[in-house]
C-alpha cells in the first residue's frame, strides 16, 4: 500500500512513502481533533459524550463537507499508533461512551497497528462515508463494534458532481451492505454493537434520498436508519448554487414521510432545528485540537 496505494475505490496509486494521496494523507496518520461529542445519535453520545478522533483527510470530498478543513486535511497533526493509542487511553479516561474514529478509511493499515498496541475496553465506532472497498473493512472488522456508515449518494451523476466519483454507489453499497449485517446490542440506552445507516437529505435531491430508502429497506438488515436534516451551505460551493440553501420543511417532509412508511423499523430522524451551524464540529472545552 505504501509504495503504490490502492487502498480505497480512488485508487490513486500514490507513493505514501514520499507524497501524499489524492485523500491528502501519507503513510503517517494525521488527527485534527479528539474530544467528547454530544452530537451523535443518542444511543452513541449517551451521557458522557462519543470520544471521536477526527482523522485529517478524505478519500471522497464531497464539495459541501461539514468538516471542510479538516477533510481537505488542511489541519492535523502526524501522530504514531503509539500516540493514537494513548489518545485512546486518554478518551477512556474523560468518560467516553466510546471510541469513534471518524473519516479513518484511508488509515486502515496504521489503526491496525495500533489496536495491535491497544484495545479499547469501550466500543469502537467506525465512523465512514462508506466509500471503502470491503478487503480494508474486512481487515479491520474483528476491532469494530459499531458501524456509523453514511450513505451518501445513489446517483452516479449526483456523486459525480459533488465528488467527481460516480462509481461512489457501487463501492458503498457494497461496503453499508456489509456493515449493516451487524445485529444492534444495547447495554441499557447505549448501543455496543450494530451499525446505524445515516443519510443526510441535500437540496433538490430528495429523489435520490427515496431511492437510498428503497434500497435499504430492501436489505432486511437489522441496522437502523437515521435521517439527518442538518445540511448547512459550506464548503466550496460556489459553483454549485443549488448547494447554497438549506433543505426546506418539504423537501425534509417529503423524505420523512416516506422513510416512515417504508417499513424499515428502526429509525432515527433528525428535527430540522437541527439545521445549524452549531452541529458542525467545532468544540468545547473537552476538545483537544492538533494544529
Ligand atoms: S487511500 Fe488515499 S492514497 Fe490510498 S488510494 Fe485512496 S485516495 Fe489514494
Amino acid at each position: 500500500m505504501n509504495r503504490q496505494c490502492k487502498l480505497c475505490p480512488a485508487e490513486c496509486g500514490a507513493d505514501r512513502t514520499t507524497e501524499n494521496g489524492a485523500c491528502g494523507a501519507s503513510n503517517t496518520m494525521r488527527v485534527a481533533k479528539y474530544g467528547l461529542h454530544p452530537y451523535e445519535e443518542p444511543c452513541i453520545s449517551c451521557k458522557n459524550g462519543s470520544g471521536t478522533v477526527f482523522f485529517s483527510g478524505c478519500a471522497l470530498r464531497c464539495v459541501f463537507c461539514q468538516n471542510f478543513e479538516l477533510s481537505r486535511a488542511r489541519v492535523g497533526q502526524e501522530v504514531t499508533p503509539e500516540r493514537l493509542a494513548g489518545i485512546f487511553r486518554e478518551l477512556e479516561e474523560m468518560g467516553a461512551e466510546n471510541i469513534n474514529l471518524v473519516t479513518a478509511s484511508h488509515y486502515v493499515p496504521q489503526l491496525l497497528k495500533t489496536f495491535a498496541i491497544y484495545r479499547p475496553k469501550i466500543p469502537v465506532v467506525y465512523n465512514t462515508h462508506s466509500y471503502e472497498k470491503l478487503e480494508a473493512l474486512r481487515a479491520l472488522d474483528r476491532y469494530i463494534d459499531v458501524y456509523l456508515p453514511d450513505m451518501k449518494y445513489f446517483s452516479p451523476k449526483i456523486s459525480a458532481r459533488y465528488t467527481g466519483k460516480a462509481d461512489y454507489f457501487e463501492y458503498a453499497g457494497e461496503a453499508v451492505k456489509f456493515m449493516a449485517s451487524r445485529a444492534p446490542q444495547f447495554e441499557g440506552d447505549k448501543m455496543v454493537a450494530g451499525c446505524i445507516v445515516r443519510h443526510l437529505v441535500l437540496p433538490l435531491c430528495t429523489n435520490d434520498s427515496i431511492e437510498i430508502i428503497q434500497w435499504f429497506a430492501a436489505l432486511h438488515s437489522p441496522a437502523y436508519f437515521s435521517l439527518m436534516g442538518q445540511y448547512t451551505p459550506y464548503g466550496e460551493i460556489e459553483k454549485f448554487p443549488e448547494l447554497s440553501r438549506r433543505i426546506t420543511p418539504r423537501e425534509y417532509k417529503k423524505v420523512r414521510d416516506f422513510l416512515l412508511g417504508s417499513g424499515i423499523e428502526n429509525i432515527f430522524l433528525q428535527e430540522l432545528t437541527a439545521a445549524d451551524t452549531q452541529f458542525i464540529p467545532d468544540f468545547d472545552e473537552k476538545t483537544k485540537t492538533l494544529f
